[in-house]
C-alpha cells in the first residue's frame, strides 16, 4: 500500500487536500503538454471509474483563465462540480436540472441543455473548455454542443477545447478523433475532436484494484443466437427482426429469468439490458415476484430519477433496461450484470460491463453474464467500425509496408491464427512532408482504370486523379451488351491439384463450372500463380502466405481463399476465357446469399 501511496500527488488547497492517482496526473500533464504546443481539440480516454471528475477537476484549479465543464446529464454536472469543489474554489453551476444558474464563478459547470438556451450568459471568455462524455458531441452545426461551440468561439477563439470519455468511438460516424497519440488514424472524415492524447485501457484499473474484477460467467442456462440478424452500417439492429427472432425464444427468456432469479440471491443489484422494449415486458413479466423496475426511452424523467434512485438505495434488486443504462449512470453497488441484447459494437459491450465495475464496500467481483453470445472479450480493443459478421473477434494485422500493428476484424481458427481479416488500409500514422499522414498501403483496393492508383473498395471518385469510379454495374452492362461475353456468378469455389497442375473450379448457383488451370513446375510458373491466383484470392491481405512449391500444397490451403463474386467470361476459339475476377461486388448482378458456412 505505501508503494501505491507514493505514487500519488498530493495536492492541498487551503484546508482541502485530494490525491490524484498517478494515471490521474498522467492525463493532466498529457493536456497540459499539448495545449502548450497546440491549440487542436483534442481528448482523453480514461474508463468508467477511472475519476475523470478528478482530472477535470484538476485541469480547473491549474487553468489561468477560466474554465467552461460542458455534460448532457444533471448527475455528471453535479459530480464535476462537487470535485471541482473538493480541489479549488466553487464552481458556478448552470443548470435548469439542479435549479442553479450562475455563470460569475472561475469554474461554471454547466448542462449543454440548459446553456445552449441562453448563450449569452456564456459571453465572458473562457480559455478552456472541458465536455465530459464527449462522445455525445456530434459534429452536425446544428448540434446544441456545436451551436454553444460556435458562440464560445466568437468570444476567444482561441479558446482551448478538451473531451474526456471512456468511449471514444460512435456507432453513427466511428472514432470521435482524428488522430491517436499511438502514431494511428482516427476517423479522418468526421471527427468531432483533432486528436487524441491520452488513453487508460481498463486492464491496469482493475489489477490495481481501482475497478471491480469482472467475472464472465459462463454455465449459462440458456442463450440468445442473434448470429442471423444483421446490423446496418451504422451497427443497428432493425427493432422488428429482433422481436421476430425472439419470439421464438420464449422458452430460452424463461430459463435466463430463471437463473438470474437464482444467481441474485447472493448479489446486491442487477442490471439487465433487453433487446427491445417488447423483450424487456416479457422479461418484466417473468420477474414479476421480485419487484423489478424497468427504465427505457420513454420513461419519464421524474420516473426514471425515482427509479433509479430506489435501485441506489437498494430498494430495488432488478433493474431491466432498453438501450438507456449505458453511459452517465452510477450505482456503485451493482454486481450482476446481464445482457440480452446483440451489440456490433466492442466499446456498446464494454459500456454495459462498465456499469458494474465500481468498487464497492462489500463487493469483491461482479458477475457479467453475455446470454445473446456477443462473444467479446472485456479488454478487447475497439476496432472502430461494427462487426461485419458475428463469428469476427479484433485481430491484429501488420502493415507489410510501415509494420504497424492494425485491428481489424477477422476470424481465427483454434489455434488463433488469423484466418480471415476485413481490413481495407493501413491504420498507421506516418511522418511526411506536410506532418502526420496515412499509411497508403491498402489490405483491400480496387485500382482506377483512369490513373490505376489503388482505392478504397467502395470509394466512389479516385482518390488520386479525382476521375469518377465507374459504376460496376454500368460497366458490367456495357461489356456484356457486346457478344460472347457471359457473367459468372460465383457460389462456389474448389482448389484441385492435378500433378503439377492446379484447378481452380468454380461453380455458379446452378452447378455449372468453369476451371482455370496453373502449373506449378517451374520457379517462374509459382511465382506467376501468386500474383494471379494467391494474392486476389487470399483472406489474409498483407499477411504473409507459405511459400507453396507444389499444387497439392496450395489446395490443401483451400479455407484460406476467398472465392470472386463474378467472373467475367469470354467466349474462345475453343471455350470460355477468363477475363476479369471480381470481388467485393455489390450490385445488381449479385449472386445468391452465400449459404456456405
Ligand atoms: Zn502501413
Ligand atoms: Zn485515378
Amino acid at each position: 500500500m505505501i508503494s501505491l501511496l507514493a505514487q500519488y500527488h498530493r495536492i492541498s488547497y487551503g484546508s482541502k487536500f485530494v490525491q490524484l492517482r498517478d494515471y490521474q496526473q498522467q492525463s493532466v500533464d498529457a493536456a497540459i503538454s499539448h495545449f502548450k504546443q497546440s491549440t487542436d481539440s483534442a481528448v482523453l480516454v480514461l474508463p468508467t471509474g477511472a475519476g475523470k471528475s478528478i482530472v477535470i477537476a484538476e485541469l480547473a484549479r491549474i487553468a489561468k483563465g477560466r474554465v467552461l465543464v460542458l455534460t448532457h446529464v444533471k448527475e455528471l454536472v453535479a459530480q464535476n462540480a462537487e470535485k471541482v469543489g473538493l480541489l479549488t474554489a466553487e464552481a458556478s453551476i448552470y443548470s435548469a436540472g439542479l435549479n442553479q444558474k450562475s455563470t460569475t464563478g472561475k469554474t461554471v459547470v454547466a448542462s449543454i441543455q440548459s446553456a445552449v438556451k441562453n448563450p449569452q450568459k456564456f459571453d465572458d471568455p473562457y480559455s478552456l473548455i472541458i465536455i465530459d462524455e464527449c462522445h455525445r458531441v456530434s459534429p452536425e452545426e446544428d448540434s446544441q454542443y456545436q451551436q454553444l461551440l460556435t458562440h464560445l468561439k466568437s468570444k476567444n477563439a482561441k479558446v482551448r477545447l478538451l473531451g474526456l470519455t471512456a468511449t471514444p468511438y460512435r456507432l453513427d460516424l466511428g472514432w470521435i478523433y482524428r488522430q491517436h497519440y499511438h502514431g494511428k488514424i482516427g476517423n479522418p472524415d468526421k471527427a468531432v475532436f483533432e486528436k487524441c492524447i491520452f488513453e487508460l485501457p481498463m486492464r491496469p484499473l482493475i489489477k490495481r484494484g481501482f475497478l471491480s474484477q469482472p467475472k464472465m460467467f459462463d454455465g449459462l442456462s440458456a442463450q440468445y443466437d442473434f448470429s442471423e440478424l444483421t446490423c446496418s452500417a451504422t451497427g443497428v439492429y432493425n427493432e422488428s427482426e429482433v422481436n421476430s427472432l425472439l419470439n421464438h425464444y420464449g422458452r430460452a427468456t424463461t430459463a435466463i429469468v430463471k437463473q438470474l432469479i437464482e444467481l441474485a440471491k447472493h448479489r446486491q443489484g442487477v442490471i439487465i439490458f433487453a433487446a427491445t422494449v417488447k423483450h424487456a415486458d416479457e422479461i418484466m413479466a417473468k420477474l414479476a415476484d421480485h419487484e423489478p423496475a424497468l427504465v427505457t426511452a420513454k420513461t419519464s424523467r421524474e420516473d426514471r430519477d425515482r427509479l433509479i434512485n430506489a435501485f441506489k438505495a437498494k430498494q430495488i434488486k432488478f433493474l431491466v433496461n432498453v438501450a438507456v443504462l449505458t453511459t452517465g449512470f452510477d450505482a456503485p453497488h451493482v454486481d450482476l450484470i446481464a445482457i440480452l441484447r446483440p451489440t456490433a459494437s466492442v466499446s456498446l459491450f464494454q459500456q454495459m460491463v462498465g456499469r458494474g465495475l465500481r468498487i464497492d464496500e462489500n463487493k469483491t467481483e461482479c458477475l457479467i453474464i453475455d446470454y445473446a453470445a456477443n462473444g467479446y472479450d472485456l479488454f478487447y480493443p475497439e476496432v472502430g467500425h461494427p462487426k461485419p459478421d458475428s463469428k469476427c473477434k479484433p485481430v491484429q494485422v501488420h502493415c507489410p509496408v510501415c509494420d504497424f500493428a492494425n485491428i481489424f476484424w477477422g476470424l481465427t481458427d483454434d489455434d488463433g491464427d488469423i484466418v480471415e481479416h476485413f481490413g481495407r488500409r493501413c491504420q498507421a500514422l506516418i511522418d511526411s512532408v506536410q506532418g502526420k499522414a496515412q499509411c497508403d498501403f491498402r489490405f483491400r483496393s480496387k485500382a482506377c482504370p483512369n490513373c490505376g492508383e489503388e482505392n478504397d473498395i467502395a470509394a466512389k471518385v479516385c482518390n488520386h486523379c479525382q476521375a469518377v469510379l465507374v459504376d460496376p454495374d454500368k460497366r458490367l452492362k456495357e461489356v456484356l451488351q457486346q457478344k460472347h461475353h457471359h457473367l459468372f456468378k460465383c457460389q462456389t469455389m474448389l482448389l484441385e491439384a492435378d500433378g503439377d497442375r492446379l484447378i481452380v473450379r468454380y461453380i455458379d448457383i446452378d452447378g455449372n463450372d468453369f476451371c482455370r488451370y496453373f502449373n506449378m513446375k517451374t520457379t517462374a510458373q509459382i511465382k506467376a500463380v501468386f500474383a494471379l491466383f494467391i494474392f486476389p484470392h487470399s483472406k489474409t491481405p498483407g499477411l504473409k502466405h507459405k511459400q507453396y512449391s507444389s499444387a497439392t500444397a496450395l489446395a490443401a490451403d483451400s479455407a484460406c481463399f476467398r472465392k470472386p463474386d463474378l467472373l467475367l467470361l469470354k467466349k474462345g476459339k475453343k471455350s470460355w476465357e477468363h477475363l476479369e475476377s471480381i470481388f467485393d461486388y455489390q450490385g445488381r448482378y449479385q449472386t445468391q446469399p452465400d449459404n456456405i458456412d
